[in-house]
């Protein structure tokens, strides 16, 4: 029917008609010379939402996926040792991908809700002497479980043994969204999307890449062909790229820049926690709980939130997508079932979020769980209310 209702998922996000325009463009000649003014200053703008100056950006026509695949293959060999953290699905299949690499992958088991445990990799890296570890992995913001890890005290536990590993950072569903500083956290690949905080079409894989990642290229052996960044910066620094870009993406990129420095990065980091607090004000007032352990751990682009005992998510986000045409996020792996997640990432604003809030309240109370209608709702608007700033 209508094509109105946004979605509250985590990603995809919701297209402004800006950029939907922006990427509804004709063929052109790639290797024409208007592509190549196009293209230089999009990866260059974008090393401002990285919070690099020293790092480039590098792209591939992937989704975040291939933005993994590219950082590993590009910087690692067969049987390198990693430390990763395991406490939500992406990270999950980040540890997936690695393994099936041929990467000697260490795993520290965290609780679904907690976040990267920057004391235990301390520890960890403190007793590797040998500097067996030449990566450690960290998904900024799980997207599963609505948590943000904080990247600063990973970095700090890395410097406390002095320890060379890369620092990699999944910053899939927090880039554009939530503060990202790749060269302050010393962040030596940031892999992110297209279709997240720079609310475009799916893709484009979008990453930060350090010198010192660079330079890894000279000995790291994993095969590559099609991320092969080497191919791919000769041929961006004449403005091309060696094979099809995907120019529609490009186009959009240059937009959705505008759009983020239009408004401003710290509006837009701030906008998203206002957003993201008004959710949990709901949440609160339901009398339902997060995913997220403890505050400090809350993401302001994704809110996970667990539905009472005895009742099933997945009929609730079923329910609300037949009746009210809306799509929520599911529960994913061990939480498939038990929580929901709404998605309050990416082009949103006030109206929008009150009416996801209003709609899952009334498929919840279809579903006779025990809230009452209009409590999240109410909650959220007296906080909007109270620190509107402007009309957004
Ligand atoms: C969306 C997302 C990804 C990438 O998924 P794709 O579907 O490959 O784009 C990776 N990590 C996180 C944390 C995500 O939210």
């Amino acid at each position: 029917m209508f094509d109105l209702n946004p979605v509250f998922i985590p990603g995809p996000t919701n297209i402004p008609d800006r950029l939907r325009r922006a990427m509804m463009v004709q063929t052109q000649d790639h290797r024409a010379p208007d592509f190549v003014e196009t293209f230089a200053p999009v990866l260059e703008k974008t090393k401002k939402v990285f919070g690099t100056t020293t790092g480039e950006v590098i792209t591939f026509p992937a989704s975040g996926t291939g933005g993994w695949e590219a950082g590993i293959c590009n910087t690692l060999s067969k049987g390198d040792k990693v430390l990763i953290a395991r406490y939500g699905m992406f990270s999950h299949r980040w540890i997936d991908l690695c393994q099936r690499h041929g990467l000697d992958v260490h795993v520290i088991e965290c609780a679904w809700g907690s976040g990267a445990p920057a004391d235990k990799f301390a520890e960890i890296l403190a007793d590797d002497k040998a500097h067996d570890f030449k990566a450690v992995m960290v998904t900024h913001n799980e997207t599963a479980t609505g948590v943000k890890s904080d990247i600063a005290a990973v970095r700090t536990a890395m410097d406390a043994s002095d320890h060379p590993a890369l620092l990699m950072v999944d910053c899939v569903s927090s880039l554009a969204s939530m503060p990202f500083e790749m060269d302050q956290w010393g962040v030596d690949i940031a892999v992110s999307g297209s279709q997240k905080g720079f609310m475009l079409a799916t893709g484009m894989a979008i990453l930060g890449v350090s010198q010192k990642a660079l330079a890894c290229m000279e000995t790291a052996d994993l095969p590559r062909t099609f991320f092969d960044f080497r191919d791919m910066m000769n041929a961006n620094a004449t403005g091309g790229f060696p094979y099809t870009p995907p120019l529609q993406l490009i186009y959009g990129m240059k937009e959705s820049l505008e759009m983020l420095f239009e408004e401003g990065l710290e509006n837009v980091y701030a906008r998203h926690h206002r957003l993201a607090e008004g959710v949990r004000r709901a949440v609160a007032a339901w009398g339902m709980s997060l995913c997220a352990e403890t505050p400090d751990l809350y993401s302001d682009t994704v809110s996970a939130i667990y539905v009472p005992e005895g009742f099933d998510s997945n009929l609730l986000t079923e329910h609300a997508f037949d009746n009210y045409n809306i799509s929520f996020g599911i529960g994913l792996g061990e939480m498939n079932g038990k929580a929901f997640r709404i998605g309050h990432l990416g082009a949103l604003t006030d109206v929008m979020v009150l009416s996801g809030i209003a709609t899952i309240e009334m498929a919840m109370k279809d579903l006779n769980y025990p809230i009452e209608l209009g409590s999240g709702v109410a909650a959220a608007q007296d906080y909007l209310r109270k620190t509107v700033y402007s009309a957004s």
